[in-house]
């Protein structure tokens, strides 16, 4: 099965993407972590990357389509994928079909952690003291947010008309969230 997790910064698709891939034995794929391992290696690459981050602003497609490239077309993993925090634009959601046609697979299911700014910005603050994420001050994640909004409306649309789109309410407790994710993958 391959799932994509979408939703605002904050909206807890890092947790909920661990559980599903510890339920299904499947593999997370943030595209998140693998941009700050990218960073912590320190190449060109990594800088712009650091850059781009720091500002609240989203990677290039170029970059992030090429990260994930590889792990899309491993066959160790095939159909066991979670995708958390990619796609994010109109640009990846359509590169992530080609790859998934190329290397035949599908999206199996899609969730939408749909959740306001309030409600996130209550957890960011509390995700900084417990991860101590440099991204993650309060200036920054309105700018994540921000840009997410515009950048993943064409995206939302993109993937809302599909019949595996299932929108659930991000504002509920985890357990919550994850309970109802329940219903749709256990099989
Ligand atoms: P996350 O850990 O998913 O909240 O991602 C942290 C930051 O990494 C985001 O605010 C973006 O700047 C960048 N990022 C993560 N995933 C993507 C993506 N699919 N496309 C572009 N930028 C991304």
């Amino acid at each position: 099965m391959n799932i994509i997790l979408f939703g605002p910064p904050g909206a807890g698709k890092g947790t909920q993407a661990k559980y599903i891939a510890k339920k299904l034995n499947s593999y997370q794929i943030s595209t998140g972590e693998i941009l700050r391992e990218e960073i912590k290696k320190n190449t060109e690459i990594g800088k712009k990357i650091a850059h781009d981050i720091s500002e609240g602003k989203f990677v290039s497609d170029e970059i992030v389509n090429k990260l994930i490239k590889n792990l899309i077309f491993d066959i160790k993993i095939k159909d066991r994928l979670i995708f958390d925090g990619y796609p994010r634009s109109l640009s990846q959601a359509k590169n992530l079909d080609k790859f998934l046609n190329e290397s035949n697979q599908k999206i199996d299911l899609i969730f939408f952690l749909n959740v306001n700014k309030q409600t996130i910005l209550k957890r960011i603050e509390k995700r900084k003291v417990l991860e101590n994420r440099s991204d993650d001050d309060s200036n920054t994640f309105i700018k994540r947010y921000d840009t997410y909004m515009e950048t993943t409306k064409p995206v939302l649309d993109f993937y809302s008309k599909n019949q595996n789109f299932i929108e659930l309410d991000g504002s509920l407790e985890i357990d919550e969230i994850t309970r109802k994710i329940d219903t749709f993958i256990n099989v």
